[in-house]
Order: structure tokens, then C-alpha cells, then sequence
């Protein structure tokens, strides 16, 4: 049940009277449920325990997916509270509702993804610093993305890992010896809007099979790292990479690459949730 803190909440603010809720599973950070109101259903998610800001960085990047007019459908924020004594922090969207995509919806799905990643800035990272899951995302400006990916992404990371007992500070120089070499690894790209977080878990097809992304971590990055992403557990149809291949085509060794964009969600999901992801890190770094 949610807590009648935010029910008030919703109810004071913006005037919306609940007939009745239902708990949504699949999130791994919040909890979530769909509310019935008079005018219409909406999904809600809410942590008592979440940053300030939290769920207002998830809007911001939600509408910035938005604005890039992708095709891609980006659900609708209604409304987003910051934690306060009134109400926990919480994000009200549309309500989704779900359905299943064919193999053409997913070729449409990778089209779409290389439309967003089409929408550029001058230089990688972002006008704010965000959260992916619920570990902090810093997104502070680089020309470069060697750069960017070093400060920005691995060394906050596997600091906090090796910090925090989970990864032996011996990888540190495997990281080093990685590091050096990125700037031969990584093929030139311009800065692109990624969703930041894609999983198959952070999208989801409508009812009319039209793909939707949730949940993002966006920054300006190299499109390759939400393409790699995609792989990190198990990968999206094969039609979803044709679909994005008949709009930009890969750059040759893109799969040798993989591992390398995913040494960041490997050590975010060491700092999270530790265990076996730990010992993923550790291989990736000791080929180096
Ligand atoms: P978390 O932040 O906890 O990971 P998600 O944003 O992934 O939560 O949402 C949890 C689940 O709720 C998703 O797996 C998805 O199935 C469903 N969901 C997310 N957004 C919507 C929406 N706008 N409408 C309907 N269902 C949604």
C-alpha cells in the first residue's frame, strides 16, 4: 500500500482522487504501483529512502529523452516530489500499458535508438549529475571521451569498489594499464544523448508495440556504451541491432569493445549488489 503521506500529497497538489492502487513488480530500486483515479491511471514509484533530488533527476531525464524526438515513446511526467516532511520523494507518470513487440517493433526499436543517439552536445557528460540505480552519476563536462569515461565513470566507481573492501586494490594497476590505452581503443564519436541505463529491463513495448524507455541514467556519451549495455545481460533481439545498423552502422571490433563500456554497469552493480558481479570486474580488468 502506499503511504497515505503520499496519497495526501497527490491529493492536495494535484487534485487526483484514487479510486484504488496495485502494486507493479520488476523494479529493483523502488517500489511502484499503478493508481485508478477519476481521470485515468498513472504509475507511481516511491522511495522512502532515496537521495533528494532523486526522482527529479529521473524526470529531467526522461524529458530530455523527450526532446529529442526520437520516435522512441518516453512516458509522460505528471508530477515529481523531492523527499520533505509532507511526503516521501516520489515520480507520477502516465500509465504504460504494456504489450508485446514483434520482430518489427524491435527493428523499429533500434531505429529509434540511433535517432536518439543522434542528438548531440559539444562535449560529453551533462548540464547536472544524476544517479544510475541508486549510486550517484557524476556528469562533469569532458572534450574527450577516454577522459570522460576515466574520470566520470570507471574511477568513481571502482574507488567506492576497492574502498569498500569489495574489489583488491591490486586491479587498480590492471585499470591503469587498461586506462592508458583507451584513447587506441575507443573509435572516434561525437558526444550522443544516451539513455544511460539500458537493460531489458528499462524498456518496454505498448500495447500498440511501440518500444518505450524507463528509468534512464542519460548523459552525452559515446553511442557505443548504450549499445554495449544492451549486452550486459544477454542482449536484445537480433532485429533490434539490425534495426539500429540499418540507420548507423557499427564501427569495426564494436564486440571486442563490449567489455570495456561495461566494466562501468559491472562495478555499479559490484557497488550495489556485490557477489558475483565482483568476480566479473576482476576477469575484465585482469586481461589487462
Ligand atoms: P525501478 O526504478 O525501481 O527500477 P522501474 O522504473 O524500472 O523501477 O519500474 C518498475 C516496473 O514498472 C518496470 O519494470 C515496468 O514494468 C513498470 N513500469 C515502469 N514505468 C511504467 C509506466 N509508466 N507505466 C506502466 N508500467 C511502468
Amino acid at each position: 500500500m502506499l503511504p497515505d503521506s503520499i496519497l495526501s500529497h497527490l491529493t492536495e497538489n494535484y487534485g487526483l482522487k484514487i479510486k484504488s492502487q496495485q502494486r507493479v513488480s520488476g523494479g529493483s530500486i523502488n517500489r511502484a504501483f499503478r493508481l485508478l483515479a477519476a481521470d485515468g491511471d498513472f504509475f507511481l514509484k516511491y522511495n522512502a529512502s532515496a537521495p533528494p533530488q532523486f526522482f527529479e533527476k529521473e524526470a529531467r531525464g526522461l524529458q530530455l529523452l523527450k526532446s529529442a524526438k526520437s520516435g522512441v515513446r518516453i512516458p509522460e511526467v505528471e508530477a515529481f516530489h523531492n523527499p520533505d516532511k509532507a511526503s516521501p520523494g516520489y515520480l507520477l507518470m502516465e500509465w504504460i500499458s504494456e504489450g508485446s513487440g514483434t520482430s518489427e517493433n524491435s527493428f523499429t526499436f533500434g531505429r529509434e535508438l540511433a535517432s536518439l543517439h543522434q542528438a548531440r552536445s559539444e562535449t560529453f557528460g551533462l548540464d547536472h549529475d544524476n544517479f544510475i540505480g541508486s549510486l550517484p552519476q557524476k556528469n562533469n563536462s569532458h572534450a574527450e571521451w577516454p577522459s570522460f569515461f576515466i574520470e566520470e565513470r570507471i574511477n568513481p566507481q571502482l574507488k567506492a569498489a576497492v574502498n569498500n573492501g569489495s574489489i583488491d586494490k591490486k586491479y587498480l594497476a590492471h585499470w591503469q594499464r587498461l586506462a592508458n590505452q583507451l584513447s587506441d581503443i575507443f573509435p572516434y564519436a561525437k558526444p550522443s544523448l544516451l539513455h544511460g541505463d539500458l537493460w531489458s529491463g528499462n524498456y518496454l513495448f505498448d500495447s500498440s508495440g511501440k518500444a518505450v524507455l524507463i528509468d534512464p541514467a542519460v548523459y552525452y556519451g559515446h553511442p557505443e556504451a548504450d549499445l554495449a549495455f544492451t549486452k550486459m545481460f544477454g542482449g536484445f533481439s537480433s532485429e533490434f541491432y539490425q534495426g539500429y545498423e540499418s540507420a548507423s552502422p557499427f564501427e569495426p571490433g564494436f564486440s571486442d569493445r563490449i567489455q570495456v563500456y561495461n566494466l562501468y554497469p559491472l562495478l555499479v552493480h559490484v557497488n550495489l549488489f556485490g557477489g558475483g558481479y565482483t568476480r566479473q570486474a576482476e576477469q575484465v580488468l585482469m586481461g589487462f
